[in-house]
């Protein structure tokens, strides 16, 4: 056995419906850009723009349920709903999940400006929320939708199938770039509609056939 010079970490995990296993998660790997008409309402050209990664640390994630204190350092935190894929043992599509990549939206324009890393405004503690996993096998995502709602009301809506680059396309791509593993969640991006959240707020978000992430900020 392994001495180490302070007890390691339990694995960050997540609940899957129907199952008294947790799934654990090893890496988060995020898609931007991946629907048009955010892709528009971010200032951009859909029609010349590539989907893109970054990553958030494991330990971001929040459960479904969980209140989430409002982060420090930003005054324009944001919301973007997203499907969430879970990698099993053999490389496959092994669960989905509902998630929202929280956003220092004001730290994000500013990395922008400079040309700088998204680090501070994507990766940072509990900045990614995940409702329990839905085993892939028992669910047909080809024609759900997402969508999100704010205190009750609806902000985002759209549909998987509008995505750009569809699930095997971006596990192709991410493989192409970098080793994948059981235990990686993919957050596959966000449609339109992304905007402010605050203290005393509630998110909701679901897909058709998943279960729903709710969180509150406190
Ligand atoms: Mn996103």
């Amino acid at each position: 056995m392994t001495n180490y010079v302070f007890p390691p970490h339990d694995p960050v995990s997540l609940a899957i419906k129907g199952s008294d296993s947790r799934f654990p998660v090893r890496r988060i790997y995020c898609i931007g850009k991946n629907y048009a008409d955010h892709v528009k309402e971010m200032g951009g050209d859909a029609a010349r723009s590539e989907p893109i990664f970054f990553t958030k640390a494991a330990e971001t994630i929040v459960e479904s349920g969980s209140d989430i204190p409002f982060p420090p350092n930003t005054t324009n935190l944001h919301y973007e709903v997203e499907l969430v894929v879970a990698i099993g043992p053999n490389l496959e599509v092994f669960a989905y999940g509902v998630g929202i990549d929280l956003t220092r939206r004001d730290l994000q324009s500013a990395a922008k400006k400079r040309g700088g890393p998204w680090a501070r405004a994507k990766n940072f503690n509990r900045s990614a929320p995940c409702s329990v996993l839905t085993l892939a096998d028992s669910v047909d995502l080809s024609k759900a939708r997402i969508v999100l709602r704010k205190n009750g009301d609806i902000v985002q809506h759209g549909a998987l199938s509008d995505m750009i680059w569809g699930i095997p396309e971006i596990i192709e791509r991410l493989r192409q770039d970098m080793d994948l593993q059981a235990g990686d969640l993919i957050y596959t991006g966000t449609p339109a509609g992304v905007g402010p959240v605050n203290v005393g707020d509630e998110l909701s978000g679901g897909i058709e056939g998943l279960q729903r992430i709710t969180v509150r900020f406190i």
